[in-house]
């Protein structure tokens, strides 16, 4: 017997998050400006764009557009079947060994999604015998993955590998994984992976990152967080890498050992059970990875835009946080102040993300800044200008 109806209890859940300041609404993006990717209609109302994740501009690149056709003309607009099945084409193929040559790991498996990359990673190696230790400020995507696995999560301090160390030191049984995000994806702080990798090495642990904001954005070849701190493939043993973001596609890859990867597509749930990527996907995918390999223009211009985003915010005395990547937060606080701030934003031409509990700690909503290769000098210093207007016109 149900004592509780639907009605009510999704009026109570919605009016709670109303209550608390943390109602989330869909905006709908209705158009995109040919010639600026960030220039977007939302809701009738033209703004520059400083909250995507297309940090190269490549969603809307020519090359990478004429790709996805190619590959729908080639092989349909679907896969058809699960990769294990019908869906693997040569598309996926190609992509596969184009990533694992770039990445100089010895081989890839794809995954529809990060979410679902991580899943299936953290599921297959770990099951409740063992443990897994994550930052306290990852994604959910790996927070969930080490609660589906079954497996014991233990988080530690952000950053900070010596409260890592105690935890492994006081955790004797069964297999033990670290898993991290690279980029911290709400923070734009990078994670301490050479000290990771160090304390995992003294703990027989394995090292996972999540590297969906650091590929493509850092390291010199664009190659993210591993190369950005110079380490060997064999301290990282599992790499996770997204296409949504830096690459402007969808999807994601696991890269490692060649063992790592076969055992993934035996056993990863996630990979067996859904179907393949789209190949007009995966084929953008491929034309974004060859521009990312080949010309490092525009991880040159995304670095002088967010340079110019932080001396400019400095210099106007903005909560600036302690981050090298585009990933540029403005620390707020307050829940309500924050969503008034960004409606504030939005109304005066500029979007930005308003990130609010549970995405982020309570007492730390913030706005979430991203910068890409394609912002425009003159919209960065435009949008300083305007979150000076908003922190005045929003009092604490
Ligand atoms: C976006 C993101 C994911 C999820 O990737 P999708 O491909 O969007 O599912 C996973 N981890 C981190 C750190 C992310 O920022």
């Amino acid at each position: 017997m149900s004592a509780v109806s639907l009605s009510d209890m999704t009026a109570e859940r919605v009016a709670k998050r109303r209550e608390s300041g943390l109602y989330r609404r869909l905006r709908t993006v209705e158009r995109t400006d040919s010639d600026d990717p960030n220039r977007l209609r939302i809701d009738g109302k033209d703004c520059v764009a400083f909250c995507g994740n297309d940090y190269l501009s490549l969603r809307t690149h020519p090359v990478v557009i004429d790709a996805c056709k190619r590959g729908a003309e080639a092989f349909g607009v679907g896969s058809g079947a699960s990769q294990l099945i019908s869906g693997h084409t040569a598309e996926h193929r190609r992509l596969e060994e184009e990533l694992a040559d770039f990445l100089g790991r010895p081989r890839v498996v794809l995954f529809s999604s990060g979410y679902l990359a991580n899943l299936g990673a953290v599921g297959t190696l770990m099951d409740r015998h063992d443990t897994v230790f994550e930052d306290r400020l990852n994604h959910a995507s790996l927070l969930d993955a080490a609660r589906l696995s079954g497996a014991r999560l233990k988080r530690y301090r952000h950053r900070d590998a010596g409260a890592l160390a105690e935890r492994l030191a006081g955790t004797a049984r069964g297999k033990r994984l670290v898993a991290s995000d690279g980029v911290f994806s709400m923070d734009g702080d990078i994670a301490r992976l050479p000290e990771l990798a160090k304390q995992c090495a003294r703990h027989d642990a394995w090292l996972m990152v999540d590297d969906a904001h650091g590929f493509g954005v850092l390291g010199s070849g664009g190659r993210g967080t591993v190369e950005h701190f110079g380490l060997a493939a064999s301290d990282v043993p599992v790499l996770m890498v997204t296409f949504g973001k830096a690459l402007g596609s969808a999807g994601a890859a696991v890269a490692g050992a060649a063992d790592l990867i076969d055992m993934l597509i035996q056993h990863a749930r996630t990979c067996i059970y859904t179907t393949a990527l789209p190949p007009p996907v995966v084929a953008a995918a491929r034309a974004a990875l060859a521009i990312v390999r080949d010309d490092p223009a525009p991880r040159q211009c995304l670095h002088a835009n967010v340079a110019r985003f932080r001396a400019a915010a400095s210099q106007n005395s903005l909560p600036v946080c302690d981050s090298e990547t585009p990933i540029q937060p403005l620390l707020i606080g307050d829940n309500r102040r924050t969503a008034r701030i960004g409606d504030f934003l939005i109304e005066h031409g500029y979007w930005v993300g308003a990130i609010r509990p549970p995405t982020v700690p309570d007492g730390t909503a913030r706005l979430r800044i991203t910068l890409s290769s394609a912002h425009r000098p003159e919209q960065i210093d435009g949008l300083i200008d305007t979150l000076g207007r908003a922190f005045a016109a929003v009092p604490e």
